[in-house]
């Protein structure tokens, strides 16, 4: 199966978000009002990956509509990108109760969602924002204070650590961090030779 390309698979993200949109298979089913498969371009070279849907996110199902995906659309525009241009979705696709961070088990039981649409869109960057989403996904216990803004290539991709962009709007140093942190993402978009 791991050879198989979804041509052959015949899976598409489509079918990705309609089966996220009717999923039941772990507890989170029980308290979203919406599930939220994510969105953007079918095959961008970066996507940004965040912790899970906030209270906006579940309300409309999409992704980072709130406070924090303002602050993101604006980060993106400052290197000259629009959510058009890139896929952005969360390590867990529906809210936990009151904003919880997801438990172990049921990012575990969300990946394969994850993991298709990567297969899928097979992007070159994956941003990874916050806690959450680098230590779902890189196999490392340091904390995104250590890690962010330095690539990690895995493959054809590579994952970079940024922080969480609700982070900059708890402390307003951040900002200028994530802004120097994009810079060095523009640059790694730039640095892509096909
Ligand atoms: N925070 C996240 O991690 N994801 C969203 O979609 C919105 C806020
Ligand atoms: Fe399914 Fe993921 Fe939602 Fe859990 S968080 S119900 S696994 S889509």
């Amino acid at each position: 199966m791991e050879d198989m390309t979804s041509a052959e698979t015949n899976d598409s993200l489509s079918k990705v978000s309609a089966e996220v949109i009717a999923c039941t298979k772990c507890r989170l089913c029980q308290t979203r009002r919406k599930a939220v498969p994510g969105e953007g371009l079918a095959n961008a070279r970066v996507v940004f990956i965040g912790e899970a849907p906030g209270e906006q996110e579940d309300n409309e199902g999409r992704p980072f509509v709130g406070s924090a995906g303002k602050l993101l659309n604006e980060l993106l525009a400052s290197i000259g990108l629009q959510r058009e241009n890139v896929y952005i979705t969360n390590i867990v696709k529906c809210r936990p109760p009151k904003n919880r961070p997801p438990r172990k088990d049921e990012t575990a039981t969300c990946k394969p969602y994850l993991d298709r649409q990567f297969t899928l869109i097979e992007p070159r960057i994956i941003c990874l924002m916050g806690n959450s989403a680098i230590h779902s996904l890189m196999n490392t216990e340091k904390s995104v204070t250590d890690l962010h803004g330095t690539p990690l290539k895995v493959g054809r991709a590579t994952y970079f650590p940024m922080y969480h962009p609700a982070a900059a709007l708890y402390t307003f140093q951040l900002r200028k961090v994530m802004e120097d942190d994009f810079k060095k993402l523009r640059g790694l978009l730039d640095s892509l030779s096909d």
